[in-house]
């Protein structure tokens, strides 16, 4: 047998099934993990049984801790308040006039009691979106993994010097209680930057990690081919000097494409309408581009789901994202994990889990440490309980708990 000594104390953990992500998932054996969560390696429980070491077995599966490449914790306050299924276009009429009500105190108590129950089942590193500073004091007291998109959007041209100049404010106040290389500013949208704004941001970016929302619904695709669709009566009403876009004939991605890299790090959020036009521009463009999927924002918003088949087709790096919770019942990838095998029974739940821990720690640049059970990586422990263990499916009722923390 094969068991480090060290001075550190061991856990042994068994359960029902364990899936370390790297490697096969593993029935009738045990997890041994160092006390400071360092993981040693997976055991056959035989080898181990009958001799010193006591083992805690857990009735369940054990992967490693998930990785949320998607969430604006300052909205955790706006829980319930926008109606479901009415489309983006409303969801974000609405959210601008209800983000305007919540008071400041009732902000920062949601955003703790967000990220504690994210925290609790299972969530131990999240790349978080912020328009403002209200995320930073429970950011600055969290040991949670954040990276922080510090995010922008305008339209107008006149006012990207002023807008930039404001998000590198915000990104210093960040960078005060987080590590400069987890904070980056990051553009909203493809169709809600001005392009000096986004030429800005794109140079600034250049060697951090960079977050997009992109094709959540059809409007961005209208919106690129000729100007036209809600997206271009939103633009007008938010900005009504502003002379009317033409479009570019090209779909969102391609049209903005040039600003950037072919290295750039980059996430795709949401992916909703993306055809394969859209996925092959995108993976031949750029080296290094992630999907990230939020099925339960996107049926809260559009009641639509992305062809996830087409991602695993073109052989997409995908991730897992909550979204907030203005558009979201909860913030667990075990939920959005459910959500998908409903909807795509074939996916086996070990790929699924793949997207939402080692895909996102890659993404963050966390793989080293992060994402799967690989012998000195410290990527805590997620007990799944109530699945069936036989098929690997899970079932409206099955849970999942953090039971040992990560280290980054
Ligand atoms: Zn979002």
């Amino acid at each position: 047998m094969n068991v480090t000594y060290s001075n550190h104390s061991m856990q042994y953990l068994s359960a029902d099934c364990i899936i370390p992500i790297e490697g096969a998932t593993a029935y009738n054996s045990v997890l041994a993990v160092n006390d400071d969560g360092t993981i040693d390696g997976i055991f056959d429980k035989n080898e181990l049984s009958g001799s010193m070491y006591e083992i805690r077995h857990y009735n369940g599966i054990l992967c490693p801790g998930f990785v949320n490449t998607h969430c604006h914790l300052e909205l955790s306050g706006i829980e319930g308040l926008i109606p479901e299924g009415k489309g983006l276009d409303a969801f974000v009429r609405k959210l601008e006039s209800v983000r305007k009500s919540a008071s400041v105190s009732n902000i920062l108590k949601a955003i703790e009691n967000a990220a504690y129950k994210m925290e609790q089942a299972g969530i131990i590193a999240t790349a978080d979106i912020a328009n403002g500073n209200t995320s930073l004091d429970f950011k600055s007291k969290s040991r949670h993994y954040f990276h922080t998109f510090v995010e922008v959007f305008g339209s107008d041209p006149k006012y990207a010097d002023t807008i930039f100049e404001k998000a590198m404010d915000l990104k210093k106040q960040f960078e005060t209680h987080q590590p400069s290389d987890t904070v980056s500013i990051t553009p909203h949208a493809t169709y809600s930057l001005s392009e000096k704004l986004m030429m800005l941001v794109a140079i600034a970016g250049k060697d951090s990690l960079l977050s997009i929302h992109h094709q959540e619904n059809d409007d961005e695709n209208l919106f690129f081919e000729d100007g036209s669709g809600p997206l271009a009566a939103r633009r007008k009403a938010f900005n009504p000097d502003l002379q009317k876009f033409q479009g570019t004939k090209k779909r969102p991605l391609e049209s903005i494409a040039g600003h950037f890299d072919t290295f750039q790090k980059l996430l795709l959020v949401h992916n909703t309408v993306s055809g394969q036009k859209d996925i092959s521009f995108a993976e031949q463009y750029f080296k290094n581009i992630f999907w990230c999927l939020c099925p339960n924002a996107n049926l809260y918003i559009e009641n639509r789901l992305p062809d996830i088949d087409l991602f695993r087709a073109n052989g997409c790096k995908i991730t897992l994202g909550t979204d907030s919770l203005a558009s979201n019942h909860q913030l667990s990838i075990l939920e959005e994990i459910k959500t998908i095998q409903n909807h795509f029974p074939h996916i086996p739940l070990t790929e699924l889990l793949s997207w939402g821990t080692i895909n996102g720690a890659k993404f963050l640049g966390l793989e080293h440490t992060l994402g799967s059970f690989a012998k000195g990586k410290c990527p805590g422990v997620v007990l799944i309980e109530k699945a069936d263990i036989q098929t690997l499916k899970l079932k409206p009722e099955t849970t999942s708990q953090l039971i040992i923390p990560a280290h980054v």
